[in-house]
């Protein structure tokens, strides 16, 4: 999976830390980043980015620190352009951290850049002096990173599992499994539950936890389940979700082209016999 890089993201807050020239400065636009297409440096430095803000310390990877920017007229090379940040996901190979480093920034991206205002009274917020937060000026309101929960299920038939293929316009079009978020007042089992059931119609049990993926890119952290259908195994699709939900055969597991997501690896787990 995408975060099982050999060195831990280092959450650390540092909102006095400067950048220097070589740390790497994270552009983004919406849901752009600026990226370059030579995968042993896909992302500019500090060096390389103008901009009219002070750079905002996020984590470091190891001895490797990333900034961001929320400046959006910053600029960088002719090199660098701007690149949807679902699109990196299919330039994986190289370089895995730089990866993780920029989904996990984008969550962040998309939490400062949505919270440059209080909730409550309107007034500016900027960021606290001690956690990682931010905070209103006027009232005191404080505001954490928001972390969504949401569940992956692997529901099983003897030996097959249930495939899906999300609906045109979401996902990446890579073979999945139902997912969904939790909702309010719901254990992360009730979730499995209901979104099983909505998605493709069954009823399941023997619900197991199976392991955990932040995945930045939807600001979720995601919990990998399996089940067992309980009854009546005929799928009724919820078209407005997927395109497609088949019983596979473990031979038949095809799997997502890159290694990054929770999803595959309970998929490749299943067809290898150990779920
Ligand atoms: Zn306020």
């Amino acid at each position: 999976m995408i975060q099982d890089i050999a060195e831990r993201l280092d959450n650390s807050y540092r909102p006095d830390a400067e950048s220097s020239a070589e740390d790497t400065l994270f552009v983004f636009r919406d849901m752009d980043v600026l990226a370059c297409e030579y995968m042993s440096a896909p992302f500019p430095t500090a060096a390389e980015v103008k901009h009219d803000d002070k750079s905002l310390y996020l984590f470091s990877i190891g001895d490797r620190r990333f900034f961001l920017t929320l400046d959006r007229e910053a600029s960088a090379p002719e090199k660098f352009s701007y690149v949807n940040v679902r699109q990196l996901r299919r330039r994986h190979d190289a370089v895995r951290a730089e990866l993780f480093a920029m989904f996990t920034a984008f969550h962040l991206y998309k939490w400062y850049s949505s919270n440059k205002f209080c909730g409550s009274c309107g007034a500016p917020t900027s960021p606290d002096s001690k956690e990682r937060a931010l905070r209103c000026g006027k009232c005191g309101a404080i505001m954490y990173p928001r972390i969504a929960p949401a569940v992956i299920v692997g529901v099983t038939n003897g030996d097959k599992l249930l495939v899906t293929r999300y609906a045109k316009g979401r996902g990446v079009g890579f073979d999945a499994l139902v997912a969904g978020f939790t909702e309010i007042g719901e254990t992360l089992e009730q979730t499995v539950e209901r979104e099983v059931m909505e998605e493709v119609g069954l009823r399941v049990k023997n619900i197991r936890y199976y392991k955990s993926q932040p995945w930045g890119l939807s600001g979720t952290m995601l919990s990998g389940f399996y089940c067992d259908v309980d009854g009546d195994d005929t799928i009724t699709l919820d078209e407005t979700e997927l395109s497609s939900a088949v019983w596979t055969e473990r031979g038949d597991i095809v799997g997502q082209p890159d290694d990054l997501s929770l999803t595959n690896e309970m998929m490749k787990r299943f067809r290898d016999g150990k779920a």
